[in-house]
């Protein structure tokens, strides 16, 4: 058992924090927020993600887990220090670090002894030496610095976490290093020990070459659009391929979205050219990536014209991704904005995501929470997210509410020929 302070309770710290109490360590989150602290030691939890609250309570009434707005005594109090605060991108790209070094200050004023301090957030590469600095400005004990970047997915971040495909820890000291397997014993993975930059690099790297593979496979979905083939098809074959491999991150759709995608890549891209390295195959996945999530308008107006005003269209689906109610980059917001401002009528629908949505989305839009409700007399059914349950719905109910038979299906949830049969109008992605 170890006693672990985690600064930043969010999707990655809290869901860190949560799994290290599951697995045996005592764990206390430490939050900015307030009202996010106090909820949490009601066990009500901020954020939709399956599996979470049930361990928050569990870890809470057994007392392995504990919350607190008092860093300084957190700090003091624990062996591990893990930083998960946000680093979200500045206007030019670049990663906003205020946050990563405003709990680097604090931790430095707060050492009383030897402290592993891990940073889970991703960062830049090199601000492990950057972190040490600060530190070391405050104190002058001994300290280990490591590197132990986050790879879970939004929507399964639990499972993530205790299933990972890897840990990277970044360290240049052989005892932070067995410090910080033995945290993770529990788990059945592989670990990858190299020095810190290479841990962070290891982290942007992945998501910066998922991301090539969404824009890759969606501009071969635009040609197949052309040439009459099936990029669903096309991805199969390609999948089977061992160099390829069959988990390949290669469904056409509408673009990536979400907190972590668009921020490593351009993060990335301003990285390199920091470092005076062109990274020309990134700022085209960018390129694409914001021409995908515009797509969807030609589409539409295919199946309505040009002229879109006091048309009736219902998006479905407004999280990045199903299981989340995450609206960060989504695609949604780019698709609503495009045609509240052709004066459509626009009505939603999305199983989790509303609240979080209305606080972004400004402009007269009508939040539905009925499925099937949502598409009454609309001339147009657009499809933005996969939730599951889109896949489930009765498509005669379907076709009899919708004014007219159309839909966009930005994520290619149904089969081109049963749409074809029952008498939709149906244009999907790349088929
Ligand atoms: P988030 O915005 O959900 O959470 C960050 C939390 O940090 C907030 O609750 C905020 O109040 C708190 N915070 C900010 N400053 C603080 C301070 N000084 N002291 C204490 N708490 C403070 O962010 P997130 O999505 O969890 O991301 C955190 C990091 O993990 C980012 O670097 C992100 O890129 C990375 N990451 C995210 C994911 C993901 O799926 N969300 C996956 C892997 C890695």
């Amino acid at each position: 058992m170890t006693k672990i302070a985690v600064i930043g309770v969010g999707y990655v710290g809290l869901v860190t924090g949560t799994c290290l109490a599951e697995l045996g360590h005592q764990v206390v989150g430490v939050d900015i927020d307030q009202q996010r602290i106090n909820n949490l030691e009601k066990g009500i939890i901020p954020i939709y993600e399956i599996g979470l609250e049930e361990l928050v309570v569990k870890n809470l009434k057994n007392k392995n887990l504990s919350f607190t707005t008092d860093i300084g005594l957190a700090i003091k109090n624990s062996d591990v220090v893990f930083i998960a605060v946000g680093t979200p991108p500045m206007p030019d790209g670049s990663v906003n670090m205020e946050y990563v070094n405003s709990v680097a200050e604090s931790i430095g004023k707060n050492m009383n002894g030897y402290k592993v301090i891990i940073n889970k957030s991703t960062v830049p590469i090199g601000t492990g030496d950057n972190i040490r600095r600060i530190i070391e400005k405050n104190y002058n004990g001994s300290f280990d610095i490591v590197s132990n970047p986050e790879f879970l997915r939004e929507g399964t971040a639990v499972t993530d976490f205790m299933n990972p495909d890897r840990v990277v820890i970044g360290t240049d000291s052989k005892k932070s290093a067995d410090i910080v397997t033995n945290l993770y014993s529990g788990l059945k993975t592989e670990f990858v020990v190299t020095d810190i930059k290479t841990a962070e690099m290891i982290k942007y790297a992945s998501n910066a070459y998922l991301a090539t593979q969404i824009s890759f496979i969606n501009s071969v979905a635009n040609i197949c659009e052309k040439l009459g083939a099936d990029v669903t098809k096309v991805s199969q074959g390609m999948k089977l391929d061992n160099r390829i491999g069959k988990k390949a991150f290669l469904n056409a759709g509408l673009g990536y979205g979400g907190s972590c995608f668009p921020k490593d890549v351009k993060g990335l891209i301003q990285i390199a050219s920091e470092n005076g390295v062109r990274f020309s195959i990134l700022e085209a996945v960018e390129d694409t990536n914001m021409a995908q999530k515009q797509s969807l308008l030609v589409k539409i107006q295919k199946l309505l014209g040009e002229d879109l005003h006091n048309k009736n269209i219902t998006i479905w689906g407004l999280a990045f991704k199903p299981h989340t109610d995450d609206v960060r980059e989504a695609p949604s917001l780019t698709v609503i904005r495009q045609l509240l401002d052709r004066g459509v009528n626009v009505k939603v629908f999305d199983p989790i995501a509303t609240e979080q949505a209305k606080k972004i989305l400004d402009g007269k839009i009508e939040y539905e929470d009925n499925l099937l409700e949502s598409t009454k007399d609309a001339d147009c059914l657009v499809i933005v997210t996969e939730w599951p349950e889109f896949k489930e719905i009765d498509l005669k109910q379907l076709k009899n509410n919708l004014k007219q038979p159309n839909i966009v299906d930005g994520r290619n949830v149904f089969e081109v020929e049963e749409m074809k049969e029952l008498g939709f109008n149906y244009i999907s992605i790349g088929r």
